[in-house]
């Protein structure tokens, strides 16, 4: 049997960038990925300027390929039911618009790790020493690997958590969201702004962009409704309210699962012995849905821990959950009201846009934000994200007791 120093699961973007570090080590790596590289991958492509930074830093200058058009984002536009719109500059210049199907197969060779696609991980089973992964090829061939670590870096719905937690994904609320491709007769949102929609009636979560020369109308919302009915509800309030007139919808619609909720309240986890979970699957999502940097940044953090460990003999989960708390700060800082208030967590200026509004916008924004938060008010976020803003206050930090 083939045994390595790392297995990783997944190869998007935090698998690149945990690659990278263990590569750079001198560690053996081999990532397995369930669909033929470069797979495609659902996903708006706005990469915020901190996920951008750490691209050029360890992988260099993006190709073209890994861009739709337009090329570049400037920023986000929030509309309210109020009909106030307010648009935000991301700090620091606009930002690249990835196509995640050929960004992400960038990354993943620049990291020189070995790469087996069309390879779904199955099951794994840890001992002191190792852990032992049971995998399948698209062909039906199951075959085992060990390794000193295994990482998961399997998104949402994460195989390797679930093998760690076979319940977890019972107790946490999920979300569906969904896209539509449209091509355009007249649209008078401006395309170098991402939109982005606070209205209780629309849904969980309602955005639109320009993509390639056409329209994406995203819906998302909790597992058990309706795609078709909800995105014909979004495109007809378009249409009324802001005038964007489109053709029927193309057939290549698309949706999926997301975690949203872990990051809000501080429920990562990160693994058991020597599996580590890390990106999306952790729970790391930032405001609006913005998950690649903190993919990219949990990743490295990974990666980084597993060299960690090596080089001090010390306990991985030990040394990771050290590593990760500056991520969890930054991510969960999104969450926090004061931290929104009084420290600017975001990388475009809410606070600023606000201000610049005249006080009768402002206080319909207000309004607006209110009644929307009200939509999340049956997953009781609300108390915990207020204890856990007066612990970040009060400790500069947040606890790790409910970290799995
Ligand atoms: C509609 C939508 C729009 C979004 N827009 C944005 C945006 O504009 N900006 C932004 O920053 N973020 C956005 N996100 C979030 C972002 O896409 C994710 O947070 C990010 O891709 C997470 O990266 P990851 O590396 O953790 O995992 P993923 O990108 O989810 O990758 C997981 C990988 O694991 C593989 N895998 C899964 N199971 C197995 C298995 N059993 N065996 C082998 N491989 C497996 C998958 O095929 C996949 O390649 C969006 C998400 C959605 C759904």
């Amino acid at each position: 049997m083939r045994s390595v120093d790392v297995v990783i699961v997944g190869a998007s973007l935090a698998a690149a960038a945990a690659a990278k570090r263990l590569v750079d080590a001198g560690l053996e790596t081999v990532i397995i990925e369930k669909q033929t590289l470069p797979r495609h991958k659902i996903c708006s492509g706005i990469l915020s300027p901190r996920g951008h930074r750490f691209l050029l830093e360890n992988f260099g200058p993006l190709p073209r390929v890994g861009l739709h058009e337009p090329t570049a984002c400037r920023g986000v536009t929030f509309h309210f039911p109020s009909m106030v719109s307010m648009s935000m500059d991301f700090f620091g210049g606009t930002t690249p618009h990835l196509h995640r199907k050929y960004a992400d197969h960038w990354a993943i060779k620049q990291s020189f790790a070995e790469v087996m696609d069309d390879t779904s991980f199955l099951s794994q089973i840890q001992t002191d020493d190792d852990v032992l992964v049971t995998a399948r090829t698209r062909g039906g061939e199951t075959f085992n690997i060990k390794t000193r670590y295994l990482i998961g870096a399997d998104g949402p719905v994460s195989p390797v958590l679930r093998s760690l937690y076979p319940d977890y994904h019972k107790n946490i609320p999920m979300f569906f969201v969904g896209q539509k491709f449209h091509k355009i007769i007249e649209c008078p949102l401006d395309e170098e702004y991402f939109h982005f929609w606070f209205n209780p009636d629309l849904g969980h979560y309602t955005w639109s962009h320009a993509r390639d020369g056409r329209q994406i109308v995203g819906v998302g919302y909790k597992v058990g409704e309706k795609f078709h009915d909800k995105h014909l509800y979004v495109a007809k309030y378009f249409k009324e309210k802001h005038g964007v007139h489109l053709h029927p919808a193309d057939d290549d619609h698309e949706g999926c699962s997301e975690n949203f909720g872990p990051s809000l309240i501080n429920r990562y986890v990160f693994g058991q012995g020597r599996v580590l979970i890390t990106g999306q699957a952790t729970g790391f999502l930032n405001m609006i849905g913005e998950g690649m940097s903190c993919a990219l940044h949990s990743g490295a953090i990974a990666g980084e821990s597993i060299v960690d460990a090596i080089t001090r003999n010390r306990p991985v989960q030990e040394l990771y959950r050290q590593n990760i708390a500056s991520e969890v700060r930054r991510t969960t800082d999104q969450w926090n009201p004061l931290q929104i208030a009084f420290a600017r967590p975001h990388e475009a200026d809410f606070p600023k846009a606000l201000a610049a509004m005249a006080m009768a916008d402002r206080i319909k924004v207000m309004r607006d934000i209110w009644s929307f938060l009200k939509l999340y008010k049956e997953f009781k976020w609300g108390r915990q994200i207020a204890a856990l803003s007066m612990q970040r206050l009060l400790h500069g930090d947040y606890s790790q007791k409910n970290w799995l």
